[in-house]
């Protein structure tokens, strides 16, 4: 038996050996020490030894299965670090490639155009308010001094949401509720940005857009206080050579209102189609705070004045950007967007 064992690790150490790939290697393993490997086979037949001898060759048995093992494990690794070797050599990574940059979005031309409003307004000493939404038809109009018969209701096509519930139709109602939330009388300076609703859908009007009103209230406030602001602000957002004018005008929450036209960013007041040849653009609404608006929010107009004023979003970024259509703005096409 002892014979057996020397020829079968003879055998089985050349095949080892020789095995020159991991696959041949495992077909050795499985003849010599499978479950029904020939190393196997001869510990069982140990069985049939005399007692004396069982301990002895079951010893060397063991021995031979170790030394087998040990030499597959050896040959393993080598073989398997041929492999890697074989892999990284054929698997190069071009490291000299460019890699693909993630594409960066940035701001919508409409929050970039408010940003700079509430940043101006802000080095003013402004406070930025909101206000909800959804508003009811005292704030919106009535505490605005429009009653419920007011003609200049029309003016404002409303999405009503119940008879007195309503998609605010601008950030006026802003300025009633800052009012009504202080010490009647104490001075107020903010701006309210939002988004309002009108029932409007063409190239220059869209169902929602974006305003931004102005409110400031305080012991002697006079319009040359209300000019020198403005003009100060259309300057700044359209440059320093900015002609601006005020034009009488009227609205129920201001008294005296004027309009404001800067000179035509486009054509610098020579007249051209975005001016309809007048050389003046409209830009936005103000006024004199009316008496009846800080007597209905708990303010004595006697002791405070104010001035106020609002504008729209899409209308600065139009003219700032020299967009032809509002209607882009709410269309998120890239294309469109990544001009800005
Ligand atoms: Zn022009």
């Amino acid at each position: 038996m002892e014979e057996t064992l020397q020829a079968l690790k003879q055998q089985a150490a050349e095949l080892i050996k020789g095995a020159d790939a991991l696959p041949k290697l495992q077909e050795a393993r499985v003849k010599y020490l499978g479950k029904k490997g020939e190393l196997t086979a001869l510990l069982k037949g140990l069985g049939k030894l005399a007692a004396e001898e069982r301990p002895r060759m079951g010893a060397l048995v063991n021995t031979v299965r170790q030394e087998l093992e040990a030499m597959i494990e050896d040959v393993q690794s080598k073989l398997e670090a041929e492999v890697l070797a074989a892999k990284l050599s054929t698997e190069k990574i071009d490291i000299t490639l460019p890699g693909r940059a993630a594409r960066q979005g940035h701001v919508h031309p409409l929050t970039a155009v408010n940003e700079m409003i509430e940043a101006f307004f802000m080095k003013m000493g402004y406070t930025v308010a909101e206000g909800p939404e959804i508003e009811s038809d005292h704030f919106n109009f009535e505490c605005l001094n429009l009653p419920a018969d007011h003609p200049a209701r029309d003016m404002q096509d409303s999405f009503y949401i119940t008879e007195n519930i309503l998609l605010r139709t601008h950030t006026s109602p802003v300025q009633a509720r800052t009012l009504q939330s202080q010490e009647p009388n104490s001075p107020v300076r903010m701006i309210a940005p939002g988004k309002v609703y009108r029932w409007d859908y063409d190239a220059t009007h869209s169902p929602v857009f974006h305003q931004v009103e102005g409110l400031v209230v305080d012991k002697g406030i006079t319009f040359s206080d209300l000019k020198g602001t403005l003009e100060l602000f259309l300057r700044h957002i359209f440059g320093e050579e900015t002609k601006v004018r005020f034009r009488t005008s009227f609205f129920p929450f201001t008294e005296p209102s004027a309009e404001v036209d800067i000179s035509c960013c486009m054509c610098h007041g020579e007249g051209c189609r975005v001016c309809s040849h007048t050389g003046w653009l409209e830009i936005l609404g103000c006024g004199m705070v009316h008496p009846e608006v800080l007597r209905i929010n708990g303010y004595d107009p006697n002791e405070v004045q104010g001035f106020a004023f609002g504008m729209g979003v899409e209308r600065i970024a139009m003219l700032l950007y020299g967009i032809g259509d509002l209607r882009l703005f709410y269309e998120d096409d890239v294309r469109f967007l990544k001009q800005f």
